[in-house]
C-alpha cells in the first residue's frame, strides 16, 4: 500500500507549532463531507461553543477562521481600521510590530508604544497614549512569543474602554495554556492559533468578535478592505443569515476543523485550571533543570509566559555559536528549539512547552540531549 513519505520523528519543543496528539491526527484523517452538511456544521457549532468557554466569552461570533493566526490579527485590525483611523499598539516585541504593519497597510494612523524586548508594556505609558490619541482601537500581545512575555490586560483594556476604543488582543499562544477571561477584560476582538497549546496542525486561527465590533462593522462608511476577512460576512455562514440558513462564504477546511475540535475535546476533558497549572510546571521545572548549566531566564517571574520559557544562552554557547548547537540537537536528538529574533538573536533560546509537551518528560529529553553535546 502507498504510504506518504515518512518524515523524521521531532518533539517540538520551539515556538511553535508543538507536536499533534494523536487523537487530533486521527481527526484529521476521517473521510470528508460537505462544509454545509448538518453532521459537519455540528461540528462546527461545537467547537465556536467550547472556542466561548477557552476565551471566556458569550460572544456569539466565536469561529475558526480558515488561516493562520496572521489572517486571525489581520481579521481583527482590518474590520475596526478604516483609512485614517488613529490605532494605539503596543509593542513588546515581533508581534507587536507586525500589528503595526498591518494597522499601517490597511491605512491607519499608527501611535507605537514600545518597549525593551523582555518585558512587559508600561501600562502608563499605553494609557497616555490612548488619552492623547483618542484611538478607534488599542492592540496589544497577551502572549508575545518572541520573548516569552506575558502581558497584563485589565488595566490597558480599561483604558481603551474609557477612551471609547475597541479592543483587540493576540493570543496565539496563551490560547489553551493560560487562563483567558476576555469579557471579563473588556476585550472586543481577539484571535488565536491552533499550532500551539491547542497541539493541532497550524491552519486554524480561533476568534471572536464582540456585538459592538460586528455593530461598528455594519456601519462603516466604507466596506472592509478584505472580502476574506470581513466579519459581516463570515457571520452569515458561520451563524447562518437572516432566515438562520448558512450562507456559502468559503469552503471551511473541514478535515482541520474535525482535528481542532478533537483537539478542544482533549482540553476540556483535562479541564482548563489542570492544564494550565500543568504549563506552570513544566516551565518551572525547565528553568530549574538550566539553571545548573548557566542559561538564565531571559524574563521577571511577575510576565513570564509559561508555554513558551525564553532563556539567556551562557557566554560559551554564544561564542561558539548558538545556531550549530541548534542544529545538532534537531538532527541528533530529533528535538527542535527557537532561537531568539531580532535583538535577541543569537543570545537567547525559546523553549516551547505547549500542549501536550507540556510535561516532565519533555524537559528531561532535552536536558538528557543537552548534556551529551555540551559533554561532546
Ligand atoms: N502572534 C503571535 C504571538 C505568534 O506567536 C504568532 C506565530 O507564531 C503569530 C501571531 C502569527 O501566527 P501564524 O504564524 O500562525 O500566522
Amino acid at each position: 500500500m502507498h504510504s506518504p513519505r515518512a518524515l523524521p520523528p521531532r518533539l517540538l519543543l520551539g515556538p511553535g507549532p508543538s507536536n499533534v496528539h494523536p487523537r487530533v491526527l486521527e481527526a484529521l484523517s476521517q473521510p470528508l463531507v460537505g462544509h454545509l452538511d448538518p453532521s459537519f456544521l455540528a461540528v462546527l457549532d461545537e467547537v465556536s461553543e467550547r472556542l466561548r468557554r477557552l476565551f471566556g466569552t458569550s460572544n456569539a461570533l466565536t469561529l475558526p477562521l480558515s488561516a493562520t493566526g496572521s489572517a486571525g490579527m489581520e481579521a481583527c485590525l482590518v474590520n475596526l481600521l478604516e483609512r485614517g483611523d488613529d490605532v494605539v499598539v503596543g509593542v513588546a516585541g515581533v508581534f507587536g510590530e507586525r500589528m503595526c504593519e498591518v494597522a499601517t497597510r490597511a491605512g491607519a494612523r499608527v501611535t507605537r508604544v514600545e518597549t525593551e524586548p523582555g518585558t512587559a508594556l508600561d501600562e502608563a505609558a499605553v494609557a497616555e497614549a490612548i488619552a492623547r490619541v483618542h484611538p478607534r482601537a488599542v492592540a496589544f500581545v497577551h502572549a508575545e512569543t518572541s520573548t516569552g512575555v506575558l502581558q497584563p490586560v485589565e488595566t490597558i483594556a480599561r483604558a481603551a474602554r474609557e477612551a471609547g476604543a475597541f479592543v483587540v488582543l493576540d493570543c496565539v499562544t496563551s490560547l489553551a495554556g493560560v487562563a483567558l477571561a476576555i469579557d471579563e477584560w473588556g476585550v472586543d476582538a481577539v484571535y488565536s492559533g491552533t499550532q500551539k497549546c491547542l497541539s493541532c496542525p497550524p491552519g486554524l486561527s480561533p476568534v471572536s468578535f464582540s456585538d459592538r465590533v460586528l455593530e461598528h462593522v455594519r456601519r462603516r462608511a466604507t466596506p472592509v478592505q478584505s472580502w476574506y476577512l470581513d466579519v459581516s460576512l463570515l457571520a452569515a455562514y458561520y451563524e447562518g443569515g437572516g432566515d438562520g440558513a448558512r450562507v456559502y462564504h468559503h469552503t471551511a477546511p473541514i478535515s482541520a476543523v474535525l482535528g481542532l475540535a478533537e483537539g478542544l475535546r482533549i482540553v476540556e476533558e483535562e479541564g482548563i485550571e489542570a492544564r494550565v497549572e500543568r504549563h506552570r510546571a513544566a516551565s518551572r521545572a525547565l528553568l530549574e533543570a538550566l539553571a545548573p548549566l548557566g542559561f538564565e531566564p531571559l524574563v521577571d517571574e511577575a510576565v513570564r509566559l509559561p508555554p513558551l520559557t525564553t532563556v539567556r544562552l551562557p557566554a560559551r554557547i554564544q561564542q561558539a555559536g548558538e545556531a550549530a548547537l541548534r542544529a545538532n540537537l534537531l538532527e541528533r536528538h530529533g528535538i527542535e528549539v527557537g532561537g531568539g529574533l531580532g535583538k535577541l538573536a543569537g543570545s537567547i533560546w525559546r523553549i516551547g512547552l505547549m500542549g501536550e509537551n507540556a510535561r516532565e518528560e519533555s524537559v528531561e529529553r532535552l536536558l538528557g540531549a543537552l548534556r551529551r553535546e555540551l559533554a561532546a
